[in-house]
C-alpha cells in the first residue's frame, strides 16, 4: 500500500480537507515502515483484548468468539477480566452448556448487555455441540451463521484461532486508516472491504492487533497526538482539525 504525497493531497482536497503546511511536507506512505513504527510505538501499552487472551492460551475458535461477543461495547480491560472469569469455569461448548443462562450472566456481569450476551454464548455452545461435534470449525460461513456473530468477530476468531488472513475492523482500525489516507469510507464495514484491496495480506490480522492500542493511546478519537506520532511524516491526517 503506497499513497503518494500529491495523490493523497488531491484526495484530501476532494474530501473537503484543507492543505496544511505539514501536509505539503509529507513523504510517500510506506506501509512496511508505518507498521514497523506502530509496532514499536504500541509496545508499552496493553495488548488488544483478544490477542492478550490468545497469548494466555484462550485461542480456540469458540473462546475467541465468546471473548469477542463479550468485548462488544465493552472496554478491553473489562473484556479480558470478564472472559477470564467465564473461562475459569467453562471454556468449551460442552462446559458452557452445563451452565444455566443465569450463571453465565453472573460470570460476565461486568460487560455491557450481559444478559443477551449470556443467551448468545449458550446458544453458540449448543450449536457447536449439536452440529459440529463440540468444536467450532475454521469456517467463515459457519461462524457468520451463528446468531450474534458479525464480520468483525468472525474475522478476529478466524485470524487469531485459525491463522486465516482476515481483516477485523473496529472503530480504531476504521478511524486510523481513514486518517492515514489509505481508505476513504464512512463505516467500519466499508473500511474492511476497502482495506482488502490496498493492504498487503501479511498485515490483515496484525492491523487490528496494532491499531487498537495505537488508536486508544496515540491516534485518539478527539485529540490525536500527532506532534509526537511516529508516522506523522507519512500520515495525511485526513479530517484531523485539532491535535496535540
Ligand atoms: S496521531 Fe496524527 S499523525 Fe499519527 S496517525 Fe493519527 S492522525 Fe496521523
Amino acid at each position: 500500500m503506497e499513497v503518494r504525497g500529491k495523490q493523497a493531497l488531491r484526495r484530501a482536497r476532494a474530501r473537503g480537507g484543507s492543505e496544511t503546511e505539514s501536509e505539503t511536507s509529507k513523504v510517500r506512505f510506506d506501509i512496511d515502515i508505518v507498521m514497523a513504527r506502530v509496532r514499536e510505538a504500541v509496545q508499552p501499552y496493553p495488548k488488544a483484548a483478544l490477542f492478550e487472551l490468545a497469548e494466555e492460551g484462550f485461542s480456540s475458535v469458540f473462546e475467541q468468539l465468546v471473548a469477542c461477543i463479550i468485548s462488544i461495547r465493552t472496554l478491553d480491560e473489562v473484556t479480558v477480566t470478564t472472559a477470564r472469569r467465564l473461562f475459569e469455569i467453562a471454556r468449551t461448548p460442552a462446559e458452557v452448556i452445563k451452565l444455566e443462562v443465569a450463571e453465565i450472566d453472573r460470570l460476565i456481569r461486568d460487560c455491557t448487555f450481559h444478559e443477551p450476551k449470556a443467551r448468545t454464548i449458550r446458544d453458540i455452545a449448543i450449536t457447536a455441540a449439536e452440529q459440529h461435534d463440540g468444536v467450532l470449525p475454521c469456517d467463515v460461513e459457519v461462524l457468520l451463521g451463528l446468531r450474534g456473530v458479525g464480520p468483525k468477530c468472525a474475522n478476529l476468531a478466524l485470524g487469531i484461532a485459525c491463522g486465516q488472513a482476515r481483516i477485523a475492523v473496529d472503530i480504531h482500525v476504521h478511524r486510523v486508516t481513514n486518517r492515514w489516507g489509505c481508505v476513504q469510507t464512512p463505516t467500519p464495514e466499508q473500511t474492511m472491504v476497502a482495506l482488502e484491496s490496498v493492504l498487503p495480506k501479511r498485515y490483515w490480522v496484525e492491523i487490528n492487533r496494532l491499531l487498537v492500542p495505537f488508536g486508544k493511546h496515540i491516534c485518539t478519537g478527539k485529540l490525536p497526538h500527532c506532534s509526537t506520532c511516529p508516522v506523522l511524516e507519512m500520515c495525511r491526517q485526513v479530517g484531523v482539525q485539532r491535535h496535540s
